[in-house]
């Protein structure tokens, strides 16, 4: 059986990557959000199990120790990762997986499966991602400027990435998402491998 697409999106926080994730979630009906593990603390509107799993420091340190995580990373403070059951069930019952994951994680990813499909969403400004950080009124003043400064960095390694998409309208960068999938999914190589005979 032919086996999912992996799909990486990364890019600052209040890029506009949760647009790009419903887009691939529409394009790639059945496609399976992995929920990451995060020991960061549980915001408002949040729901454990549905956003992240929120677990403690010591029971995400087990999950390393234990090879659970297919990657992880340290984010402003807080550990961040992949389970990795999950991720490799569905991408072998044929089901595309979209991974919403930070650069250095998903450097990881890309070494371990080089065929990984890698989009880096991005605000038209720095000046736009900090309106769009306080405009979500969740984060504390001391949260917004670690995030600004991660955000910085963040961009610097959007060249790693197969993809760039600059989130300045909401349908338009949905629909270059959309074109992503539609494309990969015209790959040759695939159509090839897939195919007996003609
Ligand atoms: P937030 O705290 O705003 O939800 O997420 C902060 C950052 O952590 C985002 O850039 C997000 O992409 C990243 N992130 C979320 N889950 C994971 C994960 O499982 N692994 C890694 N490496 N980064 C993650």
């Amino acid at each position: 059986m032919k086996k999912g697409k992996l799909i990486i999106i990364s890019g600052p926080s209040g890029a506009g990557k949760s647009t790009i994730v419903h887009a691939l979630m529409a394009q790639s009906p059945g496609a399976f959000f992995s929920v990451s593990a995060t020991t960061r603390a549980i915001r408002p509107g949040e729901e454990d199990g549905v956003d992240y799993l929120f677990v403690t420091r010591e029971a995400f340190q087990e999950l390393i120790r234990t090879d659970g995580l297919l990657e992880w990373a340290e984010y402003v403070g807080n550990y961040y990762g992949t389970p990795a059951k999950p991720v490799l069930e569905k991408l072998g019952q044929g089901v595309d997986v979209i991974l919403d994951i930070e650069s250095r994680g998903a450097r990881q990813v890309m070494d371990k499966y080089p065929e990984a499909i890698s989009i880096f969403v991005c605000a038209p400004s720095f000046a736009e991602l900090e309106k769009r950080l306080r405009n979500r009124g969740t984060n504390t003043e001391e949260d917004i400027r670690r995030r600004l400064i991660k955000g910085r960095s963040e961009c610097e390694k959007a060249d790693m990435y197969t993809y760039l998409i600059v989130n300045d309208d909401r349908d338009k960068a949905a629909a270059e998402a959309a074109a992503i999938l539609v494309a990969e999914g015209c790959k040759n190589k695939d159509h090839l491998s897939g195919r007996k005979g003609g």
